[in-house]
């Protein structure tokens, strides 16, 4: 992905002149071996020192040009000595990027025997980060607090963890979102304020006629389609029964033509996610799902029905998780299942990434029953089992507020002969019962995006850079303390 070749994460290490030019000097030998050592973990950015800073003027300046620098993504800050915090105000008044607070020392040991009073004065993070985190919490700035030694492997997960965030957030900030189609008539939670989304979460969405996207279609040879259903082919377990009936197979024909259409126009407009209204499909042949599936296995967002902020969503969880092995979604709660815990059988009609599956999905083509439209091509699989995070973004009228669950993905109880599309099947922690009431007391939407790969950290640092509510739902939640909070943040959010 683009954006983690081109991003990177400044390094930055305060100190000042009270011990001589030598301290200064041995501080700014250590960040460079501490920077090379993280350069050398497994980090998703790479991280480019910046200098020992000790003074306002050079702080205020750094910072204003990491504000502006496209390359920086994220600021990771760490006192080797004790820096006077007075000195960061100027520079962090103004600062815009994500902030991590590396709380680490060059040596991981006291050295008991050698100790001695210059080695005490040189090596004082305990103190110099408090000194930084004060002006930080007494200027209301969010940040990420990692508390570690820098060459353990736990320090740089969690390190590795935020720069996720940065790339997604900085992501997110030019992200253009298309809409083929309005918000599906009536339909409450999926709505929202455009407008207000892209002040706080920096994502813009644009309208287009189904229209437009048909004239696109015109536009798509024959080879290429020819070509595409080849590469279905090769992809996907595609049954015989499938390709010896034409009319069957023209349809799966169709489907790619509405991909590489859908492609082009993205391509165009320099967008990056989109969404569709199973209502408004004129002059396309089928509900486009084939094509929703393969992009969103690519990265690309989408919402149905319309849902920009779910379409943006599914983008930031593909960013933050590229690279990673659990695979992220679009999903929609559909079926319940009251045995045992409980559990929601998670579908669509058709729009699910076939990132969350191990399985080779099947290519098939089948009436939809809904829109009116040709039959359309999907791929048919089971998501794989494991722990994963459901969120979604509603919009509140005075605020955002988003809603994250964790919820473990089972098996299948038994085949679904019957159900010809993609599925996934969790049971909401701590339970249906808490988990469910939980999501809806909150107001949350029947869409989420869905990732194997994502902490609630991540989404706490997401929401913060935003100023955004989070909820979350976990194994931990109680619905009378989950209530108390909502009322708080009634007012703390309202204050904002
Ligand atoms: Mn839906």
């Amino acid at each position: 992905m683009d954006v983690f070749k081109k991003s990177k994460i400044w390094f930055i290490t305060g100190t000042q002149l009270l011990y001589g030019g030598d301290a200064v000097r041995q501080v700014d030998e250590h960040s460079q071996t501490i920077t090379r050592g993280l350069n050398a973990g497994a980090l998703p950015l790479e991280i480019v020192y910046k200098g020992a800073v000790d003074s306002a003027e050079e702080i205020d300046s750094l910072l204003k040009r990491a504000n502006t620098e496209p390359e920086c993504a994220g600021i990771i800050v760490w006192m080797h000595t004790f820096s006077p915090a007075k000195m960061w105000i100027r520079g962090l008044k103004t600062l815009n990027k994500p902030l991590l607070h590396l709380h680490t020392q060059f040596n991981r040991e006291i050295p008991w025997a050698q100790m001695d009073m210059d080695y005490m004065n040189l090596n004082q993070s305990a103190h110099g980060d408090r000194e930084f985190a004060h002006i930080l919490s007494r200027m209301r700035i969010n940040r990420r607090i990692v508390v570690g030694f820098w060459d353990d492997r736990e320090t740089q997960f969690q390190i590795a963890d935020w720069m996720r965030v940065c790339a997604a957030w900085c992501d997110q900030q030019t992200l253009r979102i298309v809409r083929f189609g309005d918000n599906m008539n009536n339909v409450a939670v999926t709505d929202g304020d455009k407008v207000e989304a892209e002040v706080r979460l920096g994502y813009h969405v644009d309208y287009y006629p189904v229209g437009d996207l048909v004239e696109t279609q015109k536009g798509v040879a024959d080879a290429e389609i020819r070509d595409l259903v080849e590469t279905y082919e090769a992809e996907y377990l595609v049954a015989q029964e499938l390709r010896s009936n034409e009319a069957a197979w023209r349809q799966v024909w169709e489907a790619a033509r509405e991909e590489l259409a859908i492609r082009r126009f993205l391509e165009e407009k320099k967008a990056k996610a989109f969404t569709t209204n199973f209502d408004a499909l004129h002059g396309l042949n089928q509900l486009p799902g084939l094509a929703s599936q393969r992009l969103m296995a690519e990265g690309i967002g989408f919402g149905a029905e319309g849902d920009w902020k779910t379409a943006a969503l599914t983008r930031l969880f593909s960013v933050m998780g590229f690279g990673l092995e659990g695979g992220s979604s679009f999903l929609e709660d559909y079926v319940l299942h009251f045995k045992g815990e409980g559990a929601i059988l998670q579908a669509h009609m058709l729009e699910v990434s076939p990132s969350i599956t191990r399985e080779r999905p099947r290519l098939e083509v089948h009436p939809l029953g809904i829109g009116g439209k040709a039959d359309p091509a999907r791929l048919v699989f089971s998501a794989h089992e494991g722990t994963g995070v459901a969120a979604t973004i509603v919009d509140l009228g005075d605020r955002f507020r988003m809603i994250a669950a964790k919820v473990q993905c089972l098996a299948l109880e038994a085949d679904l002969p019957k159900l010809p599309v993609a599925r996934a099947f969790w049971k909401p922690e701590p339970n249906l019962a808490i988990g469910a009431a939980a999501w809806m007391l909150a107001g949350g939407t029947h869409h989420s995006a869905f990732s194997f790969d994502l902490s609630f950290d991540q989404l706490e640092d997401y929401a913060e850079l935003a100023q955004m509510e989070l909820v979350i739902i976990d194994e931990n939640t109680n619905l009378r303390a989950l209530k108390e909070i909502l009322r708080v943040n009634e007012v703390f959010y309202r204050s904002m």
